[in-house]
């Protein structure tokens, strides 16, 4: 270790992408410490990804019990239990906050369950034991939140994202705000469960940034489970009786039990000490940072939500891996932050990479488009009313694909093996080489003309 520091790497934030990166470079000899003030894991494990996709899974049992009885199931009239659900998702959650903790341990890196702040570019602050820790690099991860401020009178009555996990008992009625990744999976997690679900939106079609095609068949889906208004938006909420009443801008009120707001997340800056070593935030409160991770304070990296390039966890985690690997490895690179495959899991679900058709005609002019919409077979027996679309979005000069769009049952499962190909430059002619898998959904992929 270097002379005067009592580590070469202080990780705020023991979320995705600081967890990898304490553990690659504690694995490339480096002394490590991690500050986590709240549980080790971050939004991702504790109250994101993970636990809200196994509400995801509880919601859709709905379908398969329509689509088993058109396969001669006879099912008593399914009941569902919140409390069950609740019970065995925080125990999951648990195991896997167990295991982050162990591997961290069993790496070498010294866990220290405290808030830290930056006192100056080499040293860290932990504000429970008011210990003062010198590292040669420090390392901000501590990732976003939900934004929290009252943005209509009576806001302190909903909960975001994080309180759905701390439900005890599943409402019977909920509003969800926003018209995002999480309002549009949250909205189908609780239409699936069985709760009257009401999901407002300002938009005109939900999933802004989507392609708009994929986005308009996401709402038409949505009117069908739940009660979706968009171009409307939450003028107050306030107490009547034991429900929540919301006044719309329209003037229609609606009684409901609960109230989630979801229009976005903020990165966790505040009180990190930022600005006593210089580090302005950018007009949307994230931390800039170089391609390789470095704030404007040279010992001073950041990665993951809180620099606010791709608010997703495989990205932090990539990050966080470059970050240890150029820093402390001798081995430098940069994550290429271009071609990202994602998926939101909505039911119906959407799985991306690449374009959307209106980025890719401003971006190669002439484009070929090939789509594909159909039942998927499961859903044919039972008569249950899903579509699947398909999209593959050609640059005509070139035939190579630069876009993909999937909505329908395992659109994230398709996309990442597609997204692959999407990497390595595919081409449609490489696509239509590829012999199709019979029968299944992804084969439409390669037998479109
Ligand atoms: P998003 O930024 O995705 O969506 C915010 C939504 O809220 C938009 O529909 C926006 O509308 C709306 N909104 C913003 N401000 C207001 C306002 N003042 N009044 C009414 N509506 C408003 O944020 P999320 O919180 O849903 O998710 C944050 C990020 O987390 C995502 O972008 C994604 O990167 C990540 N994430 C990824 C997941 C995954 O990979 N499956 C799952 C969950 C989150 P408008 O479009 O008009 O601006």
């Amino acid at each position: 270790m270097s002379e005067g520091f009592d580590v070469d790497l202080f990780v705020i934030g023991g979320g995705s992408g600081g967890v990898r990166a304490a553990r690659i470079a504690a694995g490339h000899g480096a002394k490590v410490m991690l500050a986590e003030e709240y549980r080790v894991g971050g939004t991702c494990v504790i109250r994101g990804c993970v636990p809200k996709k196994l509400m995801v899974y509880a919601g859709r049992f709905t379908d398969e019990f329509a689509d088993a009885a058109g396969f001669g199931w006879h099912i008593e009239p399914p009941r569902f239990d919140w409390a069950a659900l609740k019970a065995s998702r925080d125990a999951e959650v648990a195991r896997l906050e167990g295991i982050y903790g162990r591997n961290l341990a069993g790496s070498g890196v010294e866990v220290v369950p405290e808030r830290a702040v930056i006192e100056d570019p080499h040293t860290v602050r932990l504000t429970g034991s008011g210990r003062r820790v010198r590292a040669k690099f420090i390392l901000i991860a501590v990732g976003a939140r939900p934004i929290h401020e009252p943005l209509i009178p009576g806001a302190e009555l909903a909960i975001d994202s994080n309180g759905v996990f701390e439900l005890e008992t599943q409402p019977e009625r909920i509003l969800v705000v926003g018209g995002g990744y999480i309002a549009v999976e949250f909205a189908g997690v609780f239409a699936g469960l069985g709760t009257k679900t009401t999901l407002l939106h300002r938009g005109q079609t939900l999933l802004r940034g989507f392609d708009p095609e994929i986005a308009g068949a996401l709402g038409e889906a949505y009117a069908e489970r739940m009660d979706l208004r968009l171009g409307r938006t939450v003028e107050r909420l306030e107490r009547a009786g034991s429900a929540i009443r919301a006044t719309l801008n329209d003037g229609e009120q609606l009684d409901v039990d609960c109230v989630l707001v979801a229009t976005g997340r903020r990165p966790n800056v505040e009180g990190l000490g930022l600005e006593r070593v210089g580090i302005a935030l950018d007009d949307r409160g994230a931390i800039p940072v170089e391609a390789d991770s470095r704030t404007s304070v040279p010992s001073i990296y950041a990665v993951g939500d809180v620099t606010g390039r791709a608010a997703l966890t495989p990205i932090a985690i990539r990050e966080g891996h470059a970050f240890a690997d150029t820093v402390f490895g001798n081995k430098p690179w940069c994550v290429d932050h271009r071609l990202i495959a994602t998926a939101v899991f909505s039911t119906p679900e959407i799985g991306v990479i690449g374009h959307n058709e209106d980025v890719a005609r401003r971006c190669y002019g002439e484009i070929d488009v090939y789509k594909a919409s159909f039942r998927p077979m499961k859903a044919t027996l039972s008569g249950r009313n899903e579509r699947v679309i398909m999209k593959v979005i050609v640059e005509r000069a070139s035939d190579r694909v630069v876009g993909v769009h999937v909505m329908g049952p395992d659109a994230g499962e398709i996309i990442q093996a597609v997204g692959i190909a999407v990497t390595m430059g595919a081409t449609k002619a490489d696509f239509d080489r590829t012999i199709a898998v019979h029968p299944t959904l992804g084969e439409e992929l390669v037998t479109m003309r």
